[in-house]
Formats: structure tokens, sequence, C-alpha cells
């Protein structure tokens, strides 16, 4: 006796109603494929719209990003660390600079004076102990909000004064003009605008920043590959608005 025919005088199934028992499963798989198209189509559908909301979720997430914090600055303001001591000096009384900054930043008071230009240095290096205390006190007392506040200084943290890379400059024969938009008008801006960029200085704010109002007196050295570093993220963040 073969195992087959043991397994059958085992569960003693008849022949004939082991045959009729093959018919269901044919039925089945007839069913099966009608309707295989269908449920090909509905895994399609469900597939696509799976990929649709992915990709679509993606995007969202990418808007959301774009419309926080792209480079993690607050109220237009970039973050910046703070410059260590070892890398300043002090330039005159009260004004410390970058070293990589401090040569041609003199340089450019000589060739301006040649041209009978005087200009005066206001602010240089300021620490982010300093630019809290300026953001904090004088938004108080001039009674603004962060945002008010955040047009004309920069939160702490958020100073390209904490650089050592930054500087406030000032027309010695119009000192009534000190950070004052008039200082556009004076023939110490006239002569910058013209020159800065031969000592690698630039204006930060000018008209065009939506966020922070012009500055006509607050430029920024950008000479050195460490400046350069420094102010990668505000040159592409620049680039980006021209290209909008
Ligand atoms: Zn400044």
């Amino acid at each position: 006796m073969d195992r087959k025919e043991e397994l059958n005088t085992a569960f003693d199934i008849p022949v004939a109603e082991r045959k009729y028992s093959e018919k269901p499963n044919l039925k089945i798989i007839k069913k099966i494929l009608t309707i295989s198209p269908f449920l090909l189509l509905l895994i399609s559908i469900l597939g696509l719209k799976l990929t649709r909301n992915l990709k679509l979720s993606s995007i969202r997430n990418i808007n959301i990003e774009n419309a926080y914090t792209p480079d993690h600055s607050i109220l237009g303001h970039l973050p910046y660390n703070e410059v260590s001591k070892g890398k300043l000096v002090v330039i005159e009384p009260n004004i410390e600079v970058h070293v990589d900054m401090s040569e041609s930043l003199l340089k450019m008071r000589e060739h301006a004076k040649k041209d009978g230009i005087s200009l005066v240095f206001l602010s240089g290096f300021r620490s982010i102990n300093l630019q809290e205390k300026i953001f904090y006190s004088l938004k108080s007392i001039r009674n603004q909000n962060a945002a008010e506040r955040a047009r004309v200084s920069a939160p702490p943290g958020y100073s390209e004064h904490s650089t050592g890379f930054a500087i406030d400059i000032g027309d010695f024969n119009k000192r009534e003009t000190d950070f004052e938009v008039e200082f556009e008008n004076t023939d110490a801006f006239k002569w910058l605008k013209k020159n800065a960029a031969k000592y690698h200085f630039k204006l930060s704010f000018n008209k065009n920043n939506k966020n922070v109002d012009y500055e006509p007196w607050h430029w920024r050295y950008e000479g050195s590959i460490e400046a350069l570093q420094v102010f990668e993220a505000s040159n592409r963040k620049l680039k980006n608005t021209k290209d909008q």
C-alpha cells in the first residue's frame, strides 16, 4: 500500500466525494480571476493616493520650515556668536574691532582724510551682554515692543557687532546725523558709498531690507575668510531676497 492509499484508508474518504470537493476551489479561482482586474485597479488607486499624500505632506513641511525659521533668524536678524577676546584690538578709546579688519578700517579712514573727509567711529565690537542692555533698556524706555525695537536694534546674540566685524561710522562735521538716516546726506556717507568696497566694507542694512530699518552708518567687513564665513548666511539671504 503506498502513502496515498494509506491516507485515504485512514480518513475513509470515498473517491467520488474527493473529486467533488475539488470543485469549490475552481470556483474560487474563477472568482479571483474575474475580480482581479478590479483589485489591481483598487490597489493602484490607493497607491497613487498614498504617494500623492506623502508628496503633499513633504511640501507642506518645507513650506512650514520656510515660513518660520529657514535660517534661524529672529525678527529679521541672524544669529551671531561673540568673537573671542583674543581676536579683538583696541583702535581708539572705547572702540574695539576684530583684528582682521583693524588695518583695513584705519587705512580707509586715512584715505578719507586725504580726500578731506573726517570719518568718526561710533561703535565697534559690542558684547552680547551689552547688546542685551541696549536692546531691552531702549525697548522699555521708548515703549516699543520687541518687533518695533528689532527694526532699529538687534536682539542680543543677533548683532553683527558681537562678531567684531561691524562698525558704525559718523561724519565728524555732522555729528547731529550720528545713527540717523540723515547720515546718508553727508559727505562722509557719499565718500563711503564710493570707496568702502575697496577696503572690503559694505552696508549691512540697505533700503531693500524688509525687517530691519535702513542704517547708512552701519558697515561690516568682508575682507577675510573668517568674516566671509560669519556673514555667509546673511549674504545667501540677501541673494534670495533679490531673486524673489
Ligand atoms: Zn551698527
